[in-house]
């Protein structure tokens, strides 16, 4: 799954065609059915950034894409006219490069203004203060790990580094917001920060608790758990031994 390190990354690849005048095909009928692409074609691409998971690319006249790429979704930077394999869903073409997407389940053309999100984990400089505010502003019987996901209250943060961020502050996922202290939320988010910002430069590091389950952990050599979390039911990875917090009842 595509997290916030892997959008800043795509974004950083974007920026070869940031000011030039882009030529817009959909070539695939799924994104021609969503996107007029007459709408963009020829406009300046003004900026692309990434927002929590989604990429927007802004255009002259105020126009902004917005790319959310789920599971599959990916975006390439080639040279002009390179060949492919296959209907991607768009293609951005500047006068040297071509920005293709692949797989973009979720496309959407709106204006300036879209913004529900939390503060980027990866903005810098980091608005801890207002990330707090957020999850104080929950409902405090939540639980952590599933309120780190909330993209409404903290944006960019995805399963991995949920756990792998909990892990490093030495907290359990299963902790009750009202039972965190506003110094150990500021203590996650910092390493939520901190790792995803270096797997911008190094995507491949070691994981301690992410997919490890049942292998011991790097700290303490407790075996490492695993357990659905949140509506969503998605895996949380912890080690029992060294993360402060209760076991979930029946885990
Ligand atoms: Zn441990």
């Amino acid at each position: 799954m595509p997290e916030g390190d892997s959008l800043h990354r795509a974004a950083r690849r974007l920026q070869a065609l940031v000011g030039e005048r882009v030529a817009v095909e959909t070539p695939h009928p799924r994104a021609a059915s969503v996107l007029a692409a007459e709408r963009l074609d020829g406009r300046r691409l003004e900026a692309v950034e990434a927002v929590g998971k989604n990429l927007l690319l802004s255009f002259e006249g105020g126009l902004v894409l917005r790319s959310h790429l789920r599971m599959s979704g990916r975006w390439q930077v080639v040279e002009r006219g390179a060949e492919k394999h296959g209907k991607p869903w768009l293609v951005l073409t500047g006068t040297e490069r071509e920005a293709v997407l692949w797989n973009g389940p979720v496309l959407e053309l709106t204006t300036r203004g879209m913004r529900r999100l939390g503060p980027d984990i990866l903005a810098e400089p980091l608005d801890v203060v207002r990330m707090v505010a957020n999850l104080r502003g929950a409902n405090q019987d939540r639980e952590l790990g599933d309120t780190l996901l909330d993209q409404r209250l903290v944006a960019g943060i995805g399963n991995v580094w949920k756990a792998e961020s909990l892990w490093h502050a030495q907290l359990s996922p299963w902790l009750r917001l009202g039972e965190v202290s506003d110094g150990d939320l500021e203590r996650v988010l910092a390493e939520a920060s901190r790792l995803m910002r270096a797997a911008l430069d190094s995507p491949g590091a070691k994981r301690a608790v992410y997919k490890r389950a049942g292998r011991p952990c790097p700290r303490c050599g407790a075996a490492i758990r695993s357990r659905g979390q949140g509506d969503d039911n998605r895996t949380a990875y912890w080690c029992p031994g060294c993360q402060t917090g209760k076991e979930p009842s029946g885990a």
